[in-house]
């Protein structure tokens, strides 16, 4: 069992993650960017390091929990890369969402040098990166995967095997695009609905036991007062956010560009996130909050 961790990003998702971690028994040691960040980790039983170099020293394992994709390639590759100073049989597991050719480029460097790569984006959410209940896309070679094993149990419950380097992002963001429309397509008939006359909790019920019956509407449904627990019932705080949900639209977009693949209703729930997000406090919003598009005015 692979002892010390390296963890880079200690933000929403990886803060917690590494967290997990430490209360599984593995040495941690956390870097960020932001020190308020740091201290977090430090206070959830990381050590600290003072740079990504400091913090990969004698890892065993490095966990990259990053933003963007140009954050996790200048992170890893050129010559002042984290790359460049790591050797085998060190593990690199990065668990951000990014696009899959950046993945693919990241996982080849790293072969390139004979250390084992993963990409193992997660869905989930907070809630599940505080829980350990996140699910893991993986995409890389068998062998890597079941190296990765027991850190990714400490974090998470499950794990799937994807395919080969990229596929865990494309699964992803398959994942994320079918939500999201999901989730418009469930808002505008709540609306429906609600417009002639129903009660939203009525109308909820009958479809969730009938063939409408989705994610959005049962476990996160996004009219308010149908359901407690959920973004809908806190004005829409807290959740993933309609600049997050934006991002992974803008992937999905990019990989359908790329395989010529047709995308009809992706592309148009990034438009309507696109109107929606125009203004930026409604950004910072939960997705489920895509239903304020389809209210009415009071009184109209
Ligand atoms: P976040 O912005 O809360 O955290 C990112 C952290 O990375 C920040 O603390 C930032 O300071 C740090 N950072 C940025 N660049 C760095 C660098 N070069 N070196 C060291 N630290 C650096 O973001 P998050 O919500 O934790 O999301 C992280 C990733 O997980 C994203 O790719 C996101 O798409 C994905 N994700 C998020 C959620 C969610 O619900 N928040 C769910 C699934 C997947």
């Amino acid at each position: 069992k692979p002892q010390r961790i390296a963890f880079i990003g200690l933000g929403n998702m990886g803060g917690p993650m590494a967290a997990n971690l430490v209360k599984q028994g593995f040495a941690v040691t956390a870097f960020d960017l932001s020190p308020v960040m740091l201290e977090k980790a430090q206070a959830n039983g990381c050590s600290k390091a003072e740079s990504a170099h400091a913090a990969i020293e004698g890892a065993d394992v490095v966990i990259s929990m990053l933003p963007s994709g140009e954050a996790v390639r200048a992170l890893y590759l050129g010559v002042h890369g984290l790359l460049q100073a790591m050797n085998p049989p060190t593990l690199l597991i990065d668990c951000s969402t990014i696009a899959a050719n950046d993945a693919r480029q990241i996982i080849a460097a790293a072969s390139e040098r004979g250390i084992d790569a993963l990409d193992a984006p997660v869905s989930g959410g907070t809630a599940a990166a505080a829980a350990g209940t996140l699910s893991f896309m993986c995409g890389g070679a068998e062998h890597a995967l079941q190296r990765a094993r027991p850190v990714l149990a400490a974090m998470g419950a499950n794990m799937f095997h994807a395919g080969p380097a990229g596929s865990g992002q494309v699964a992803k963001i398959c994942n994320n695009m079918l939500l999201a429309v999901q989730m418009i397509g469930t808002a505008e008939a709540l609306q429906l609905g609600v417009d002639n006359g129903l009660d939203p909790r009525v109308l909820s019920e009958i479809m969730g036991a009938s063939s409408g019956g989705n994610w959005s509407l049962e476990k996160y449904n996004p009219y308010p007062g149908v359901m407690e627990n959920v973004p809908a019932a806190q004005h829409y705080e807290g959740g993933f956010s309609v600049a997050l949900m934006l991002k992974d639209l803008g992937l999905a977009m990019d990989t359908a560009a790329g395989s010529a693949s047709s995308t009809p209703l992706g592309a148009l729930a990034k438009n309507l996130y696109q109107l929606h997000g125009g203004d930026p406090l409604n950004r910072a919003l939960d997705f489920s909050s895509i239903q304020n598009l389809f209210r009415r005015p009071a009184g109209d």
